[in-house]
């Protein structure tokens, strides 16, 4: 059984789940137009996706034929992976954000075994074991790394254009560009009056962007043959003060649930960030590679217990917080292989 919420004024969420994820579902949104139903993100690629997609576009009288088009607000797998599929079947078309196309077009177009002596090469520049580096060695040698996700992602064929009105018919939708969990995260502010005149400006599909229960993961931009020095979580508090700004009635994110004050959860979010700085200050007091800064810092579950490949991600999300600190001139960096960085 699909479950879906009726959000009022032609807005509806259906609960796509992710296969062994703790996330566990990606809510998809239906927002009805003048000439047919559009989706905002469209779910995993897996087959049970697929299928409470299906079911819940029949509980509302809508099959997958009928979509008209699908706004991306990213390229990850639990928000894109299924758009190749509805336009299959649909010919609806597909809206991303230019940057975040950029990266579907290059994972399409890159060999896993560049993926994996890019990311080897990081982690070991930034002081990863070599338990750590020896499975990555093994992958890349053993060829076995055709099932990276993202591989048959389909490539968009319109850009969202920051600022702008996406052409909806008869809705209002405007997009703003939100980088920080990708470069091209965006949100879609619905200008239109809350259905249930709750007190505010519309309201605000959030994407990963502000979600009401979770801190969204921020890494870096990893790009393997682009050098730029980026600050994803400077472009990321930069977002979310952009979006407190916003003053939404009600924020309609990609997962968890629909939640009120936006402004409210934001600040929380900037002040979370803040403490989080402030406690990495503290603890490179001493100089320690990202790996070693990864290692000390607060995560869900002990470092012992977090499996090989969330290590690598929390390894991208310290060095997006010593981007940050180096940026704000409150640490810098010494030496080479690997790398070190201390509190000044
Ligand atoms: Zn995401
Ligand atoms: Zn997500």
């Amino acid at each position: 059984m699909a479950q879906v919420t009726d959000h009022g004024g032609g807005v509806h969420s259906i609960k796509v789940p992710i296969p062994d994820n703790p996330l566990g579902h990606t809510l998809v949104h239906l927002v009805d137009t003048d000439r047919g139903p559009v989706l905002i993100d469209t779910g995993w690629d897996d087959p049970e996706s697929w299928d409470t997609l299906v079911t819940g576009l029949a509980s509302l009288k809508t099959g997958v034929a009928d979509i008209h088009g699908m706004v991306i607000t990213h390229h990850h797998p639990d928000h894109h992976g299924l758009s190749g599929q509805v336009r299959e079947v649909s010919g609806a078309w597909i809206a991303m954000h230019a940057a975040d196309t950029e990266v579907v077009r290059r994972t399409r177009e890159s060999e896993p075994a560049t993926w994996l002596t890019y990311l080897t090469e990081k982690l070991a520049a930034a002081g990863a074991p070599e338990e750590h580096l020896a499975p990555l060695r093994a992958a890349r040698a053993s060829g076995r790394t055709r099932t990276l996700p993202g591989l048959r992602a389909a490539i968009p064929d319109r850009e969202i254009v920051p600022g702008e009105l996406l052409d909806l018919a008869g809705r209002r939708l405007r997009a703003i560009w939100t980088p920080g969990h990708t470069p091209g995260h965006v949100c879609l502010h619905l200008e239109e009056d809350h259905p249930a005149r709750l007190p505010g400006r519309g309201r605000l599909f959030s994407g990963d962007h502000l979600l009401p229960g979770i801190s969204p993961h921020i890494g870096l931009y990893e790009d393997p043959d682009d050098t730029t020095v980026t600050d994803p979580l400077g472009d990321y508090l930069d977002s979310l003060e952009r979006i407190g700004r916003l003053g939404a009635a009600e924020v309609l994110p990609a997962h968890q649930h629909a939640f009120t004050d936006a402004s409210g959860r934001v600040r929380e979010l900037l002040d979370h960030h803040e403490e989080r700085l402030t406690g990495l200050l503290a603890l490179l007091a001493a100089p320690l590679t990202p790996w070693q800064l990864a290692e000390r810092m607060v995560w869900n579950r002990p470092w012992e217990r977090i499996p090989h490949g969330s290590r690598s991600i929390a390894v991208s999300e310290a060095e997006a917080h010593l981007r940050r600190l180096v940026k704000l001139g409150r640490a810098e960096a010494a030496g080479t292989g690997p790398v070190t960085y201390v509190a000044v």
